[in-house]
């Protein structure tokens, strides 16, 4: 009987085979050898298990550089996928990721958020359709995640705060019955801000912030979600910038919320996002002094966070592809003003644009939970 320490070591070596081809997305034996310092038995050992488990594959062979050539090890992209959903107010969408994050399939469903069974039995047999029509085995599935507006428990059960959708205490049974598997829920902001983690890995402690039609935000902390004690980490939108200001949702006024967000920024210019920009950059007087006047706002809201955490900031959200370079500086130039700290140009960049990010980032809950646990 092997003892448990030949075991650990065993695995570990296999662990560490895999996770250097799939960081290194194609290599050789004898460079895995030597990065790992390992034998080429013990690697050819690893390699055949991994063969023979599905998790890697042959991708032809390297140019000669004198002698014979060698085999291109890569990862099968495919052998697990995982399923993330996006809940909104009037529209779900659902995509399935590979182990690299790329979205292979994805559907979407008109359907207004409602708390009954009628919705959830839609949105519920919706998922399982596009689950059956993906065909992929069971065991290859490594699980089905959804983004919901709305805080969501530690243990990613339940919606404990939804006053977006009036989602609270909405569970995960209410979808996985129709589903016909178990799933897990996800606060969207932090779904879409772990995506955007997950595709720039050098970007290690930041705050994302979602100019969306409701403002979201989120920490990444060494490549996690912080989440704090209550599941309540980083609510943003319901800082305090202009106490006993404007209606909040929440039932408090002058939040953030009510000052950075898209809603308010179309109900101060009675109009939406494409017409707003537009009238915007042709010069329109109005509609330069109200995009100032938001900048303002959100100059305040990140000075606050810059003042409380130190992080990056990287906007994001529906707002985001109508913002230039200019824009940025000029947000830039707007938090400087605020602050006596020298604040660099890298505080604040714009995001890069993912395509429905809390799908994804719900997509990637499950596959970097595979791969750290591989
Ligand atoms: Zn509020």
């Amino acid at each position: 009987m092997e003892s448990t320490g030949i075991f650990d070591l065993k695995r570990r070596n296999r662990s560490n085979v895999y996770s250097y081809i799939y960081s290194n997305k194609h290599c050789a034996k004898q460079e895995i050898a030597a990065a790992l310092n390992l034998s080429l038995p013990t690697v050819s050992q690893n390699l055949k298990d991994l063969f023979e488990s599905n998790f890697i594959i042959n991708g032809g062979l390297y140019e000669s550089t004198g002698g014979r050539k060698a085999a291109i090890l890569q990862c099968k992209a495919d052998a697990k996928v995982a399923v993330g959903v996006e809940i909104l107010k009037d529209y779900s969408y659902v995509t399935l990721c590979d182990l690299y994050g790329n979205a292979l399939k994805s559907d979407s469903l008109r359907l207004t958020y409602k708390n009954d069974e009628t919705y959830f039995s839609a949105v519920g047999y919706w998922i399982k359709a596009f689950i059956k029509e993906v065909d992929y085995a069971s065991d290859q599935i490594l699980g089905i995640a959804i983004a919901t507006q709305g805080i969501v428990s530690n243990d990613l059960q339940t919606v404990i705060y939804g006053r977006i959708l009036n989602n609270q205490g909405v569970n995960t049974q209410h979808f996985s019955k129709y589903i016909g598997q178990p799933c897990v829920l996800l606060h969207d902001s932090k779904a879409a801000a772990f995506a955007e983690s997950f595709y720039h890995p050098q970007l290690k402690d930041t705050c994302y912030i979602f100019l969306n039609r409701n403002l979201g935000s989120a920490t990444i902390m060494n490549h996690e979600v912080f989440s704090g004690n209550h599941a309540r980490g980083q609510i943003l939108e319901h800082m305090s910038l202009f106490p006993g200001g404007r209606q909040c949702y929440c039932g408090k006024t002058g939040c953030t919320e009510c000052y950075c967000s898209a809603n308010s920024l179309m109900e101060t210019a009675g109009e939406d996002l494409d017409s707003f920009f537009m009238n915007l950059r042709v010069g329109s007087d109005t509609r330069i002094s109200i995009w100032n006047e938001y900048l303002q706002f959100l100059s305040l809201a990140i000075y606050n966070v810059l003042m409380v955490q130190d992080l990056d900031i990287i906007i994001g959200g529906k707002i985001r592809p109508f913002m230039n370079e200019e824009d940025l500086k000029k947000l830039l130039r707007f938090v400087r003003a605020r602050s006596d700290f020298e604040i660099p140009d890298s505080a604040i960049i714009l995001e890069q644009c993912l395509d429905h990010p809390a799908a994804r980032g719900a997509a990637l809950h499950y596959i970097k939970q595979f791969l750290a646990e591989f």
